[in-house]
């Protein structure tokens, strides 16, 4: 495993320590991305909820309105900075890559929603690029298939 990689918000009242690597990096082209981040594009480290330490205040959820329903992002209460989402699973965060201390220690694993990137992103050939969506089981490491799978099953066993 790497160094613990950390970040936070703009104003330093929210601070997280992630404490091991992502499961999976994806970078979003989505027009809600877009919209929500006002660029052409977002990461996400999909990690653990429990993976994600905070190390001082907690960012707050606020629901924003999507094509396709609602999400949840997390946002600083005093400078409003989002540091991380939330999709259909609570169990699993998608941290924004740009509120790294170190942006630079994360490469996208896939590029998604690749229809509405904005042309004039050349995308390298390092990373597979979908249309829309694409198959997890296909394209997940084992380890971090696992690791999804174990957490799903704790989530079930509290419920
Ligand atoms: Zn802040
Ligand atoms: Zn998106």
């Amino acid at each position: 495993m790497s160094v613990p990689r950390e970040g936070g918000c703009a104003c330093g009242s929210v601070r997280y320590r992630l404490t091991s690597d992502p499961l999976f990096t994806h970078c979003c082209h989505c027009l809600n991305c877009q919209r929500q981040t006002g660029s052409a594009f977002v990461i996400n480290l999909l990690i653990e909820a429990d993976r994600v330490e905070l190390l001082a205040d907690a960012p707050q959820p606020v629901g924003v309105p999507r094509d396709d329903g609602e999400q949840r992002i997390f946002r600083c209460p005093t400078c409003q900075v989002a540091v991380f989402s939330e999709y259909t699973r609570p169990e699993v965060r998608f941290v924004r890559g740009g509120t790294l201390d170190q942006p630079s220690s994360v490469t996208p694993d896939v590029h998604i929603f690749t229809k509405s990137k904005l042309p004039w992103i050349t995308l390298p050939d390092s990373a597979p690029v979908f249309d829309v969506y694409y198959d997890t089981k296909a394209l997940w490491p084992a380890a971090s298939l696992k690791r999804l799978e174990a957490v799903l099953a704790r989530a079930h066993s509290d419920a």
